[in-house]
């Protein structure tokens, strides 16, 4: 199968912008520094997961499904975008909060993407656990059989590593996406910096890179699990993705690079680095990161600068996929005296 073989809903605003970060490159007077904004993909704010959802959608349409659903963080920008795109192609959708991140303020349960959650009208249910994926998805399942049994047809776009990486595909286009941009602007990338979660977009953007032939490399923050856990889950998806594609064995142990340099405490959890970078990028740049994962990447990145491992002659994309919305249930962490 090549990607045109899988169904797709269309869903993201592209190509975004590729553009340079020259004011963020003075300061850190290192690499030079240019950003893919795929915060910019426009789904109800935008964020990389437009670019899965059009393969869990596609997927979900042609299997007649009426009722989509999904679990994650309170404040999980996928949640969001889900609700968004099953009220634009008509399918009612139940999306599941999970208790992942502790002692949080009341706006983080009310602001922010919980705010918009309730705009696109989806259904709410509550998930008492918040580290096992699989008891996450199995609370899902059940949600299914409910919906079944009132007569619905569900679709599940799963968490844990049980499933297909459906939503890599939206990144193997991606790669695509960020060569040709390349190429076009004459820029020479050196490396890509990304955020690693579930890690399919990581995984979908190295896929990508490898089936045109690229070797360049591809360095995830880790946004949830230390390096160790996350090199062996990136490795098991990128497996998985390139053999959806019919290219099994493409991706090598040498192509998996992770850092988990700025994620603790831990998932969700501000760390000086990441409000560091979150007002870097605002003041310099005038650009908005998010305290979850485009903040942390930019952090990642600025760690690795200062410790040598990305080197100061080299050309670093940044790719920013997203998150904006959840800054709004972090106010009183990134603004302590403003309220
Ligand atoms: C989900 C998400 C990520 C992480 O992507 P994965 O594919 O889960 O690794 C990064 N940034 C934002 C804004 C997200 O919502």
């Amino acid at each position: 199968m090549t990607l045109a073989d899988f169904p797709r809903a269309r869903l993201a605003h592209t190509p975004t912008p590729f553009e340079p970060l020259p004011n963020i490159t003075r300061q850190l007077g290192g690499p030079r520094v240019l950003i893919k904004r795929d915060d910019c993909t426009g789904l109800a704010m935008g964020g990389n997961k437009a670019r899965h959802l059009e393969f869990y959608f596609g997927e979900a349409i042609a299997k007649n499904a009426d009722t989509v659903l999904i679990t994650g963080a309170v404040q999980s920008n996928f949640l969001r975008m889900t609700a968004a795109a099953a009220a634009k192609l008509g399918l009612r959708c139940e999306i599941q909060y999970e208790d992942r991140v502790s002692n949080m303020k009341a706006e983080y349960h009310s602001s922010g993407n919980v705010l918009l959650n309730h705009l696109f009208g989806c259904k709410i249910h509550t998930f008492p656990g918040g580290k096992d994926e699989q008891a996450a998805d199995t609370a899902l399942e059940d949600l299914a059989d409910r919906v079944r049994a009132d007569g619905g047809k569900p679709y599940i776009i799963h968490l844990s590593q049980q499933h297909p990486p459906i939503g890599a595909l939206g990144y193997v286009d991606a790669a695509r996406e960020i060569l040709e941009q390349a190429a076009q602007t004459g820029t020479e990338i050196d490396l890509v910096v990304i955020p690693s979660g579930s890690a399919l977009t990581h995984v979908g953007t190295l896929v990508g890179l490898r089936l045109l032939g690229s070797t360049l490399p591809v360095l995830g923050i880790c946004v949830r699990r230390d390096q160790k856990q996350q090199a062996e889950r990136v490795l098991r998806r990128a497996d998985e993705t390139a053999e959806l594609l019919g290219k099994p064995g493409i991706i090598k142990s040498d192509d998996v690079w992770v850092s988990d340099c700025v994620l603790a405490p831990g998932y969700g959890q501000v760390n000086e680095q990441t409000t560091e970078a979150i007002l870097l990028a605002a003041r310099s740049e005038g650009l908005l990161l998010d305290p979850v994962y485009s903040g942390k990447t930019l952090a990642g990145l600025i760690s690795l600068t200062r410790d040598g491992t990305i080197k100061p002659d080299w050309n670093v994309l940044f790719v920013h996929t997203g998150g904006i919305p959840a800054l709004f249930g972090y106010q009183s962490l990134l603004a302590p005296n403003s309220s």
